[in-house]
């Protein structure tokens, strides 16, 4: 018998026949004995279409804890549909929304953080033989307001509660079935990992790959939640996020993915002086905006000027330019512009770490198809670039045949 927690995505309970097919899945795994909490998204495309209603009532500003209690909503049809459907098939269930089962998270509305779970409800009714089901993506603050967990949050919502339950395994059921080599609705070519590192995967979130939210990944990391991601829709073994061990170590390839991500807009600044405090000059207001600034890169100072690129979320690219512009004379620079038709593509692995000469590989790929590079960074285990929006395709696949990643992994000496 084992204790899980199952997390469905907006696609796997995305019609009420999906919602069915959930629960004929559960019903089945409670009938060889495991008990399982069971975690659900929005029906897909719902968390877009409350968004999108919540701009139209209030276009020029966002209220941050109504719309937690409007886009919560989304969850909470799911968890119903869901039981419904469980107790049709004979199966015992109850649902919880965030704030039933006491999922405790700061304030911060629309990025908020778990701070506790009391899991008292939830024992409770697996000792009932109960199936227990919780709204993702949701939590309640201590004043009692709703708060939610960020886009993409439920399977946060999933990691924290197999950890605060002590669950064998916390298991991600989503459209795909596994983590691949990149996005599979990228490269057709992409192969499915059986293992992919705690590290790798967090590197893999971080840098635009979807598949699991970053905060999951680092909250299963942290606490040594055994996570996998699986198919809703077929059998299989899906992908185990593991912790660095030996066996890894020795299969490890140079290059274990791509990530991508489309979400960036770039801004550039030239002839700023090259002294101390300019950088800070230019990024300290920016972070006084509550903007997030990703990639940041400055040239060498040449007859004391310098240039200045950095990247900033798309969403955020038209309101950081026109700041910018608007100081552009007491910043001293010659231009401020900008462009967010751009994007980010990266390598990632371990096994970069021990190994020269991976940059220019990955730079010779992308040349030998003619893309530009406009900006680069790197870290021990990854490489990215910053391309134009329209070589995104070409990119992720020249990228993806060059480190091999089509065929299994090849064991490096
Ligand atoms: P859910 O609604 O179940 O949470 P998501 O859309 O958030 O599903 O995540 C699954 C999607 O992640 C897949 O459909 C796939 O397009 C995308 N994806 C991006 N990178 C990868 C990757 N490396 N491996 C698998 N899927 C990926
Ligand atoms: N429904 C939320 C979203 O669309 C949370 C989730 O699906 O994980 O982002
Ligand atoms: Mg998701």
């Amino acid at each position: 018998m084992a204790s899980l927690v199952k997390k469905f995505g907006g696609t796997s309970v995305g019609t009420v026949e999906r919602i069915q097919a959930v629960a004929k899945k559960l019903a089945k795994a409670k009938e060889a004995g495991d008990d399982q909490v069971v975690v659900v998204s929005a029906m897909s495309g719902e968390t877009n279409r409350l968004v999108a209603m919540a701009k139209e009532v209030m276009p020029a500003t966002v209220d941050v804890r109504e719309l937690d209690v409007l886009l919560s909503t989304g969850e909470q049809v799911t968890i119903a549909l869901l039981c419904m459907a469980l107790k049709t098939l004979g199966c015992d269930a109850r649902s919880y929304t965030g704030a039933q089962v006491r999922i405790l998270t700061d304030s911060s509305h629309s990025k908020a953080r778990i701070v506790s779970i009391d899991t008292d409800k939830i024992t409770t009714d697996l000792e009932k033989g109960r199936i227990v089901v919780v709204a993702g993506f949701q939590g309640v603050d201590a004043e009692g307001d709703i708060t939610t967990l960020g886009r993409g949050g439920s399977d946060t919502s999933a990691v924290a509660l197999a950890a605060a339950l002590g669950s064998d395994e916390c298991q991600i059921f989503t459209d795909v079935d596994g983590v691949y080599t990149t996005d599979p609705r990228v490269e057709s070519k992409a192969r499915r990992l059986d293992r992919i590192t705690f590290e790798e995967m967090l590197e893999m979130a971080s840098l635009g790959s979807k598949v699991l939210q970053i905060r999951a990944v680092e909250f299963a990391g942290k606490y040594n939640v055994p996570l996998r991601v699986l198919s809703s829709f077929e059998e299989g073994e899906g992908t185990l996020i593991t912790t660095d061990d030996e066996e890894n170590e020795m299969e490890q390839a140079l290059v274990s993915g791509i990530a991508f991500n489309r979400d960036e807009a770039q801004i550039t600044i030239t002839n700023i002086a090259d002294q101390p405090g300019t950088a800070y000059s230019i990024l300290g207001p920016i972070a006084d905006l509550n903007v997030e600034v990703d990639m940041i890169v400055q040239n060498a100072g040449v007859d004391g000027t310098t240039d200045f690129t950095f990247t900033v979320h798309r969403d955020e690219y038209q309101r950081v330019l026109d700041f910018l512009v608007a100081r552009q004379k007491e910043l001293g620079a010659a231009t401020v512009t900008g462009n967010d038709q751009i994007v980010k593509v990266s390598i990632v692995g371990v096994g970069m770490r021990s190994h020269a000469g991976i940059a220019s590989r990955m730079f010779r790929a992308l040349s030998e198809k003619g893309i530009n590079l406009r900006m680069i960074t790197t870290s021990e285990i990854k490489i990215s670039v910053v391309i134009d929006e329209d070589y995104l395709e070409l990119g992720v696949r020249s990228l993806h045949d060059e480190f091999g990643l089509a065929d299994a992994a090849v064991t490096e000496a």
